[in-house]
């Protein structure tokens, strides 16, 4: 059966940027373009509850990002951060309660969120935007397991520091090696890592995807959460795997089959084509061919 996929956003992520960095604004703003284009229906946030990063986060953390004092050169303390990394967060949670069996929803915001630990601020990411949306409809007792499964080219270090020995969650990434932030190389307790050598095409992506997904099932999870890099695509700036546009809807499509409920929430992806490589992602979810 074909599944419905309605999207997260707000235009109030495209406020903040720094000059010359590869997370722009431009980034979602043309992907929401592209995809309203196309007809999806977009879901409006509502006012968000700014202490929710605190069910992942340590309160020094939650203390940094909301005064600004801290430094990491990737990751810029920019005026009223916080405001903005407070809404991308309550955009993953929307996405979380409304996901179903029926209806997926995909949160198209900035900033990202899977390199942010309990503790962490780098890699473009302030708070963990996922791993706080999973928490939170883990505890509103809507979803007692869930599976977490990161596409985006960069290991997820952030995810897995929150999830790490969590008997009810089960973390699963695929990943370059050689480049930030150098962890994912093997697995340990509930973090499944596939490490992935610079140059890897579509055939051995999927292979190892096709693996992950029979952890996922073994597992038997409520819930599927997605951390949505497209950083794995051919031309982007960043990373060197080689997948192409097409790749993504076999993805999404794998994703479907599994038929649980699913939120993914948007991560890297900064080459142009960032908004093909989700649409066919989304619609690979649909269950179009
Ligand atoms: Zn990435």
């Amino acid at each position: 059966m074909a599944k419905k996929v309605k999207i997260i956003y707000s235009p109030k992520c495209l406020e903040y940027y720094s000059p010359e960095h590869p997370e722009s604004p431009d980034r979602v703003r043309n992907s929401y373009e592209f995809l309203k284009k196309r007809g999806y229906e977009f879901v409006e946030l509502s006012p968000c509850t700014k202490e929710d990063a605190l069910l992942v986060h340590s309160k020094e953390h939650f203390g940094r990002v909301k005064s600004g004092n801290f430094y990491d050169a990737d990751t810029p303390s920019l005026p009223n951060i916080f405001e903005y990394v407070v809404v991308s967060v309550e955009a993953a949670i929307k996405a979380a309660r409304l996901c179903s069996k029926n209806v997926f929803t995909f949160s198209l915001m900035r900033p990202p969120g899977h390199h942010a630990g309990k503790d962490s601020i780098e890699g473009f990411c302030y708070f963990n935007n996922l791993a706080i949306a999973v928490e939170k409809v883990m505890r509103e007792k809507k979803f007692s397991r869930a599976a977490i499964v990161d596409i985006d080219c960069h290991h997820g270090n952030g995810t897995q520091d929150i999830f790490y020995g969590r008997k009810n969650v089960l973390y699963v990434s695929l990943h370059q090696i050689g480049i930030y932030p150098g962890s994912g190389y093997e697995s340990s307790l509930n973090c499944i890592n596939y490490p992935l050598l610079s140059g890897t095409g579509e055939e051995e992506y999927l292979e190892k995807f096709n693996s992950a997904l029979e952890k996922i099932k073994v597992f038997n999870p409520e819930l599927i959460a997605v951390s949505a890099g497209f950083d794995t695509y051919k031309k982007d700036p960043l990373c060197s795997l080689k997948l192409e546009v097409g790749s993504y809807r076999i993805i999404g499509k794998k994703l479907k089959q599994i038929n649980l409920p699913l939120f993914a929430v948007l991560e890297g992806g900064y080459s142009e084509d960032l908004p093909q490589c989700i649409y066919s992602f989304l619609e690979g979810l649909k269950g179009k061919q």
